[in-house]
């Protein structure tokens, strides 16, 4: 029996007959692009992230960008995020003309470690964009404490997490930005590419609309640039649909991964296993990803070994940032930040999406075993 990483059909079977019933509603309307289901899906997203304003956007490369944008973040700028990240989240600082400026990671939470953050503020710095990775927190509290000693702002990148809490707090509620992704593949994802950003702040929420729509702030009157980052309604339709899914499907990966734990403690595997952790302060983990460390350089031979038994499995990821070719100019080498480059030579994500079976965990558990025997 093989094990996909990821089963999108499972999830979308039992849903069909109300998607297909709104997708039909938005093309009887022939409205697609913002309009009413774009503000029903803004009203419950902000709702649901506990923030007073949404504004639905293209992808969350795009919520990175046109929150820097809104901030006139660009050409001198500084901007302090991870390098162990999916790329866009540093993509988004170069692409508005700023330079992104790495800080190394925590080996337990894999996200930014705000001692490391602290050390690298400049009088150019303009934000910190800490990045809740697979589904959990960044420590907030110090990385607010941070931003507000040297009056920088905060970007969430909270495209894995959306639903995930610290201290109590939604995730994109607490910084002063907070970006979504709708790719597919995440938590909640539409039928294409989509996305979102959170705010507190009214002004900056209307800026933000300005912003998604070429910065025109009245019909065909210009204040800004802006771009083309308008979400449409037959995503925002089917995102209002899944996202009332969101909590059980997160209680279902949070489940998934007790019962990883539980198996690879009965397996005897925890020795030559590092099972990923719940951080020391409080969090709602939404494993978005399971992420397991396979030390003694033995990882790319295990992910081979269950790709072969059929097991679907991946390395998020691969290479820290400041090694990418396209970061060259930046002046990254091997040793810069020891934390991320560890990390992502051992790292590797097993299957824990919501409908995946108990069978199939033991499977997992049981191949990873006979590997390492
Ligand atoms: C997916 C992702 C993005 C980009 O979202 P898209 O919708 O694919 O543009 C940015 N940052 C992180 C951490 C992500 O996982």
């Amino acid at each position: 029996m093989s094990i996909p990483l990821l089963d999108l059909k499972s999830q979308y079977a039992p849903l069909k007959n109300e998607i297909m019933k709104e997708i039909s509603d938005v093309c009887d309307s022939q409205y697609f692009i913002l309009g009413p289901k774009v503000e029903k899906l803004e009203k419950e997203a902000a709702e649901y992230c506990h923030s007073k304003f949404a504004v639905g956007v293209t992808s969350g490369s795009d919520a990175l960008i046109i929150s820097l944008m809104v901030e006139g973040i660009g050409a001198g700028d500084e901007v302090i995020t991870t390098p162990f990240t999916f790329f866009a989240t540093a993509g988004a600082i170069v692409r508005v003309g700023a330079t992104p400026v790495f800080a190394d990671i925590d080996p337990v939470t894999f996200n930014i470690d705000p001692k490391e953050i602290a050390a690298k503020v400049t009088s150019r710095t303009k934000a910190i964009i800490p990045v809740h990775l697979f589904g959990q927190a960044a420590d907030m509290g110090p990385i607010m404490e941070i931003a507000r000693k040297h009056g920088l702002k905060v970007i969430e990148d909270a495209c894995q997490a959306i639903g995930a809490e610290y201290n109590g707090r939604r995730v994109g509620s607490i910084g002063d930005y907070g970006c979504f992704s709708f790719f597919p593949s995440k938590n909640l994802g539409c039928f294409g590419d989509g996305g979102l950003v959170t705010c507190n702040d009214e002004k900056k929420a209307q800026l933000l609309k300005i912003f998604r729509n070429h910065g025109q702030s009245g019909t065909y009157m210009h204040d800004y640039v802006g771009g083309n980052f308008r979400l449409d309604a037959l995503q925002a339709a089917v995102l209002s649909i899944k996202l009332r899914h969101l909590d059980d499907w997160s209680m279902a990966r949070q489940h998934n991964a007790a019962e990883y734990r539980k198996l690879f403690a009965e397996a005897g595997l925890t020795d030559s296993i590092v099972l990923p952790r719940e951080a020391d302060y409080p969090v709602r983990h939404i494993y978005n990803q399971f992420c397991i460390r396979v030390a003694g350089g033995r990882r790319d031979a295990l992910r081979q070994y269950l790709h072969d038994q059929g097991i679907g499995c991946a390395v998020y990821y691969p290479l820290s940032l400041h090694l990418q070719n396209c970061f060259a100019k930046l002046g990254g080498k091997p040793g810069d930040f020891p934390v991320s480059e560890k990390v992502s030579g051992e790292i590797m994500a097993l299957p824990i999406y919501p409908e995946s079976t108990g069978e199939q965990r033991e499977q997992v558990v049981k191949a990873i075993a006979a590997f390492l025997a």
